[in-house]
């Protein structure tokens, strides 16, 4: 067989670019590493917080994803030596390549802010939206009316707002004691998108009783609270931080060109090694990084460009570059969703037609990886 193709992380990038790679060429190996079996639908992990019944839902097994001929190998990447060609698993086993596709997402940043990283929950797998549940749960039957449990939600964002949509749903569902607090640096949740976004979501989460506070930063964290950057402190029983990621932490070793552990690549997806492409949130791209967010939406994206340019470099044909198109935001809070998609005469909208584009994204990606049969199954949970 020819060229050895390694594909790293089983997210959007990863999943999406193998699946191109096996429809471009079927005169190379490809092996497929990931510390998890399954894709996970991570943009729809908060609503396991909610039902983890939705767990089976947006769990897609590798080997409905990938061709009979490509080998799926469970690992932990420890290392990618690009001068050895070689990826090193946590379990000691080395990989050789001839080429290698780097898409293992990115992780928690948690800033430095002392306490944060001990005491508070992150969202990047199921297993933390479970633990999630189960705190909040548990903690509620300690409270009553008079003493709710108080969840605080650092970051609002994307991952904060949703987060804090899902939590207001299980507090109703199951007539929890629950407030719920989202605390953000900047003065608008969603920063850096439509005003008219904003505004609605703002409304969703106060009409859910989400109490906001902007333009307020979290400095400590301690078991049971969290100390502003005003000097007061915040009673916080459940401890969520969204507020941003960075690189992982397996990128600081590797000879690649790095910043903040993300590697850089240039809109080729190609990075300081010839041989090595890296995209979706393990990946910074130069020229525009800034305007490139980390999304699935832009993974998604990228990913048919990456997987040519691996066959071209292998053909030694000229690359293409990609542009990242904004095919606007959809966000969920709890049932309720919002929607700025700024092609059609309405910009923003929420309401049913908003639930449902939702919904048709997320079940389109499950479709494009496994099939309709799969998309559907999930559609309810979704
Ligand atoms: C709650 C939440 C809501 C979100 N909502 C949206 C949204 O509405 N729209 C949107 O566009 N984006 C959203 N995002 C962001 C989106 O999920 C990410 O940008 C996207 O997952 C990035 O895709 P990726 O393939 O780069 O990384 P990931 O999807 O994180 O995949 C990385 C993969 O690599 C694997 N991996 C990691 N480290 C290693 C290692 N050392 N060895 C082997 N395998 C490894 C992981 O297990 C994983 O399978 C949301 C994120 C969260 C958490």
């Amino acid at each position: 067989m020819g060229e050895h193709v390694v594909v790293l992380g089983t997210g959007y990038a990863g999943t999406s670019a193998l699946q191109h790679l096996e429809s471009l060429r079927d005169d190379i190996h490809i092996t497929w590493v990931g510390d998890r079996d399954y894709h996970l639908v991570l943009h729809e992990a908060h609503r396991a917080i909610r039902d983890p019944d939705v767990e089976d839902k947006i769990k897609i097994p590798v080997e409905d994803i990938k061709s009979a001929e490509t080998d799926f190998v469970r690992g932990h990447v420890v290392d990618i030596d690009s001068d050895d060609r070689l990826v090193e698993l946590a379990n000691g086993r080395t990989i050789d390549y001839d080429y290698a596709l780097v898409a293992i997402g990115s992780q928690t940043a948690y800033h430095g802010v002392p306490g944060l990283e001990l005491h508070a929950h992150k969202l990047k797998s199921l297993d933390d939206a479970l633990s999630i549940h189960e705190e909040i749960t548990s903690g509620a039957r300690y409270a009553g009316t008079d003493d709710p449990l108080q969840v605080v939600i650092g970051g609002a964002g994307l991952t904060g707002v949703q987060i804090a949509g899902e939590i207001a749903e299980l507090r109703d569902d199951e007539d929890l004691p629950v407030d719920i607090h989202v605390v953000g640096a900047r003065d608008r949740i969603l920063s850096g998108q439509d005003t008219t976004l904003q505004q609605s979501v703002e409304e969703q989460l106060r009409e859910q009783d989400v109490e906001l506070h902007m333009n307020t930063r979290i400095t400590r964290a301690e078991s049971d609270a969290v100390e502003l950057d005003d000097g007061s402190e915040m009673a916080a029983n459940v401890l969520i931080w969204a507020g941003g990621i960075t690189g992982r932490d397996v990128m600081d070793s590797t000879n690649l060109e790095t910043e903040r552990n993300r590697v850089k690549t240039d809109a080729t997806f190609q990075t300081s090694d010839q041989r090595v492409f890296a995209l979706g949130d393990a990946a910074l791209v130069e020229d525009g990084a800034d305007q490139i967010p980390p999304t699935a939406q832009a993974a998604w994206q990228a990913a048919e460009v990456a997987a040519n340019n691996i066959s071209w470099t292998i053909d030694g044909e000229p690359l293409e570059t990609w542009t990242y198109t904004d095919k606007g935001t959809l966000v969920s809070i709890g049932e309720a969703a919002v929607a700025n998609v700024p092609t059609g005469p309405v910009d923003t909208f929420g309401s049913y037609p908003a639930k449902f584009l939702k919904k048709f994204v997320a079940a389109r990606w499950i479709a494009d990886v496994s099939s309709w049969r799969e998309a559907i199954g999930s559609w309810s949970s979704l």
